[in-house]
């Protein structure tokens, strides 16, 4: 007699096909597999827009027109950064707004390895271990991170240590404020929200190490520059911010 498992078998396969079903999660039409993260080749296409120059050296704000030599935006000009430069792989289209919301949210972790290998594509033609020291994620408040149970900024960094040999890690830095309200206010406001939303947690401080500071979106940079300040403020020699997307400013 067969054992109940290989009875089992083909239900068990059938019902996980309903929910990882080998077809696109955006479009649901086309072939997309686990490797693809659940895109499918056109969708791909159609959402995914890699920033190229010109954008802003600092915040690396995408710059509309002809721009031949090095710039930095007035935003950039106005404030007190605290990181050398921030990159992001693709902008803020529709797709990549609604795999961001779906992925943290609706706890959509099939899309992980399409982000992720969006993020590794676009840093690794300059995060190297020969350039950087460490990956940080940007944290989770404690609360947001029980209702989401995943720290999305972690789960991208870890996937970067991997691709590059960098070592991350997490704890370094911990959010002392839930500024769950961000997105309905305006630069000013947002960098005055931010202000003391980290602490240092470590018990010592770093040594001059060259930090890659990891998120899935940086609107108007302000949370990434209070990090990236208290890194500084606890021996960063240096921070660079990566971010899957860039959303636009307010
Ligand atoms: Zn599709
Ligand atoms: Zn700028």
């Amino acid at each position: 007699m067969k054992s109940i498992l290989t009875q089992l078998k083909p239900w068990i396969e059938a019902a996980l096909g309903l929910f990882y079903p080998n077809a696109c999660q955006m479009c649901r039409e086309a072939f997309a597999d686990r490797d693809g993260g659940y895109i499918c080749e056109g969708c791909h296409v159609e959402g995914v827009r890699f920033i190229e120059p010109p954008f802003c050296s600092r915040c690396g704000l995408k710059f509309r027109g002809e721009v031949t030599e090095s710039f930095t935006c007035s935003n950039c000009d106005e404030v007190e950064l605290h990181f050398e430069s921030a990159r992001a792989a693709v902008g803020f289209t529709p797709l990549i707004q609604e795999v961001i919301h779906r992925y943290k949210y609706n706890r959509a972790v099939w899309f992980e390895p399409f982000l992720s290998r969006i993020l590794n594509e676009a840093a690794l033609k300059t995060v190297s271990s020969d350039t950087h020291d460490l990956i940080v994620p940007i944290p989770l408040h404690p609360l947001k991170l029980r209702q989401r149970e995943f720290n999305q900024a972690a789960r991208l960094a870890r996937s970067l240590e991997v691709a590059t040999g960098i070592p991350m890690r997490e704890k370094l830095v911990s959010r002392m404020r839930d500024t769950r309200t961000q997105t309905t206010l305006s630069r000013k406001e947002r960098a005055a929200n931010m202000k003391n939303a980290f602490a240092w947690s470590a018990r010592n401080p770093l040594k001059g190490e060259r930090v890659v500071l990891v998120d899935d979106i940086m609107t108007t940079g302000a949370t990434a520059n209070s990090c990236a300040k208290i890194l500084q403020q606890n021996g960063a020699g240096s921070v660079t911010v990566w971010t899957v997307a860039r959303g636009g400013p307010k």
